[in-house]
């Protein structure tokens, strides 16, 4: 079969492998779609989070191929949504359903590393079926459905806050994450959306669904922190959701947050943060982390099926197998105003 392989930074190469095998309890799936995730372009760009020698692509769909023995629940030709990992279900953390951070997901997790390839490829080999395949419903396009991973983290980050209806909400970055959460927050009945944002277009997708202000944090300068004062009754905004992973979004959710107030980080950081812990402390401020999802994924298929959340507005583009470089992670590389590039998984020549 074939599967695109990082073999070097910035680097990828189509090279022709065995078709995974696949043991009892296990399923082969053919892959129909395969989104590119933020964190698959930090793997490319410079190997953090995903190292070289990997097959990426964790955001995916596709038909099942084949099925190992004990394997009830699918069968050959099943349309299905894959969660790219499993916990364990027995450490301390599963014990009490924090899944998302069970020390050995990681190592379950497709397309984040070499001994598991990812959907970059004809096929991925599926391990823990029971937990990392849904079916497609009717309704929902197998495009759509391979953003079922990005919003499960979206639903997640929501999930853990603290956030209240009447509450205001600053989110950092218009990409597919922080859309994703203005979605959900708008679900939910949120009072007050401001969203910061430096993309015009990406603005625009924001206003569409639905951010009362968008401001971009470049063109506001020095003044960003007295408007969002402004606009909070000088009181600052409840939560922040940092979706952007750069230094000055996260001095910036620092200086916008309400005293008392809380700061969720979903955005992936490359570099270390300064911040002065005297302004956590006296303000008392609370910083989340947020990573992956827990059991929001089924939640969020749902949601999608029934039509409650926008996609038309996140692909930006849907491209083929052998466009996985140019127009796929040069393009997210060279353009601030992409959101989610789905690749169809045919046409590899
Ligand atoms: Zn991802
Ligand atoms: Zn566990």
């Amino acid at each position: 079969m074939k599967a695109a392989v990082l073999v070097d930074l910035r680097r990828i190469e189509f090279q022709d492998k065995p078709k995974p095998m696949i043991q009892s309890g296990e399923v082969l799936v053919k892959v129909e779609y395969c989104g590119i995730c933020g964190s698959d372009v930090h793997g490319y760009q410079n190997g953090i989070v995903i190292p070289v020698g990997t097959v990426m692509g964790h955001e995916l769909t596709g038909v099942v191929a084949e099925v190992g023995n004990g394997v009830h629940h699918v069968q050959p030709g099943d349309r299905v949504v894959v969660k790219p990992s499993a916990p364990c279900r027995s450490c301390y953390w599963c014990r009490r359903g924090q899944y998302s951070i069970c020390p050995k997901r990681r190592k379950t997790t497709i397309g984040v590393n070499q001994g598991n390839d990812g959907a970059f490829a004809e096929y991925v080999r599926v391990r823990f079926p029971g937990q990392m395949l849904f079916k497609l419903p009717p309704g929902l396009q197998a495009k759509e459905g391979a953003l079922a991973e990005p919003f499960s983290i979206a639903l997640h980050g929501v999930r853990l806050s603290r956030f209240k209806s009447g509450d205001c909400a600053m989110i950092i970055g218009a990409g597919m994450i922080g859309l994703g959460v203005l979605q959900i927050l708008k679900l939910e009945r949120i009072s007050k959306i401001i969203m910061l944002e430096i993309s015009e277009e990406r603005s625009q997708v924001a206003r569409a669904l639905g951010a009362d202000i968008v401001l971009n944090p470049i063109s506001e300068g020095e003044g960003l922190k007295d408007r969002i004062y402004e606009l909070t009754d000088g009181i600052g905004a409840d939560l922040v959701f940092d979706c952007a992973g750069v230094p000055m979004a996260f001095q910036t959710s620092m200086d916008c947050v309400k005293s008392g107030g809380q700061i969720l980080v979903i955005g992936v950081y490359e570099q270390k943060v300064p911040f002065s812990l005297w302004d956590l402390l006296h303000r008392e401020i609370e910083v989340k982390g947020v990573f992956s999802s827990n059991d929001e994924f089924q939640m969020v298929i749902e949601l999608l099926s029934k039509g409650k959340i926008n996609t038309d507005l996140f692909i930006s583009d849907v491209i083929s197998a052998k466009d996985l470089v140019k127009k796929g992670f040069e393009a997210l590389l060279a353009s601030k105003s992409l959101i989610k590039i789905i690749v169809k998984m045919d046409e590899w020549q």
